[in-house]
């Protein structure tokens, strides 16, 4: 394929991009833009320069301006298809169900989803409190294994970690061992979500945990895209008891507005960092809304030029092996760790939190 060629299906693809991104990107949506995060410029209200500037500019220039002397077969690859591991934390019950709705029927729901869209095994991360609460839950836990997806450990009752002991926090990563052990003895359960992403307010506390996890022979399953994915369970469940439809649409909307927005925040950040993309691993929660959006997320993912891939292979790169080793209170991505140990400044990112909380109220 001639370079020339390359070069002009990659900036048409980079403006069609710009172009949706910036009809229906947050900027435009009608939800607050104060910053979540200490930022230098505010990329979040112009996501196609951002993209452009972080995204396009590198393999362009690679592409486009190989040495003379080197030979066609030796010029940079292509850059390679955008990963993403999705993951789901709060098994086997997460936030208030709209009225007529039964717990199980998330889950369901979502094991649906990914068995459709053909996604490789997704984890789930699990409290085994529910199930103390409510024994029939756990065949919740076994469906999930049974369709060929994986559970991992999110603590025993979702602890805060800021807010208690290391040894208090360490006892009840143990509690949720046993239950694990049960519905699942020969899956790789070894893999612990933090709640909150709180790893640690000190870095004795974080090195007390982390010590346990590892002595255990646990792995860290580190997140690096969010978008609150979580917050919309609640205002879902609220406007579908007023039967307001109207509100239930534009939720859809802000949620998939997020959902963008927020992959530009996290590749902007890869790319100051890395210098590229890596592969990401996203936070979801499984509550209804997230179950209801599930298809729509897949496939704007999908749109954006994301292949799903598991939470081992996307944590197999490099920079999951790196501990940025710093406190870090109310709990981050990984990547957000990372620049602060680095000093490098995050992008601006909007916050729907305070209007979600006053719709449907
Ligand atoms: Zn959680």
């Amino acid at each position: 394929m001639p370079a020339s060629f390359v070069f002009f299906a990659y900036l048409s693809a980079q403006f069609w991009a710009a172009i949706r991104h910036s009809q229906h990107g947050f900027a435009t949506h009608p939800l607050p833009s104060a910053g979540r995060y200490t930022s230098d410029m505010n990329f979040s209200r112009f996501p196609a320069l951002a993209t452009l500037i972080f995204c396009g500019l590198p393999p362009l220039a690679a592409q486009v301006s190989p040495p003379a002397s080197q030979p066609a077969t030796q010029q940079a690859p292509l850059q390679a298809p955008l990963q993403i591991a999705i993951t789901f934390d709060d098994l086997p019950a997460h936030g208030p169900l709209p009225p007529g709705e039964f717990r199980p029927e998330p889950i369901r729901s979502i094991l649906k989803t990914l068995k459709a869209e053909r996604l490789p095994p997704v984890y789930g991360f699990v409290n085994g409190f529910r199930v103390a609460e409510y024994p029939y839950q756990i065949e919740l836990l076994r469906e999930w294994i049974a369709s060929g997806n994986a559970l991992g450990s999110h603590t025993w009752s979702h602890p805060a970690l800021d807010k208690m002991s290391a040894k208090k926090y360490i006892a009840n990563i143990a509690e949720n061992e046993p239950l694990l052990k049960k519905v699942d003895p020969h899956g790789d359960w070894h893999w612990f979500r933090y709640p909150y992403l709180e790893e640690g307010n000190t870095l004795e506390k974080r090195d007390a945990v982390r010590g346990y996890l590892f002595d255990h022979q646990y792995k860290i399953a580190d997140v690096t895209l969010d978008f609150g994915d979580y917050l919309w369970n609640d205002t879902y469940a609220r406007c579908a008891v007023r039967h307001d439809e109207t509100s239930i649409a534009s939720l859809h909307d802000s949620y998939l507005a997020t959902a963008d927005e927020y992959i530009t925040y996290s590749r902007t950040l890869s790319q100051r960092l890395y210098g590229r993309d890596i592969p990401y691993v996203l936070l979801l929660h499984v509550g209804a809304f997230d179950a209801r959006m599930l298809p729509d997320l897949i496939a704007l993912f999908r749109r954006r030029g994301f292949q799903f891939v598991t939470l081992p292979q996307a944590e197999s790169d490099a920079a999951y092996s790196v501990d940025p080793k710093v406190a870090y209170p109310g709990g981050g991505l990984l990547i957000e760790l990372t620049a602060s140990a680095r000093n490098v400044n995050t992008p601006d990112a909007s916050e729907p939190e305070a209007q979600l909380n006053r719709m449907c109220r």
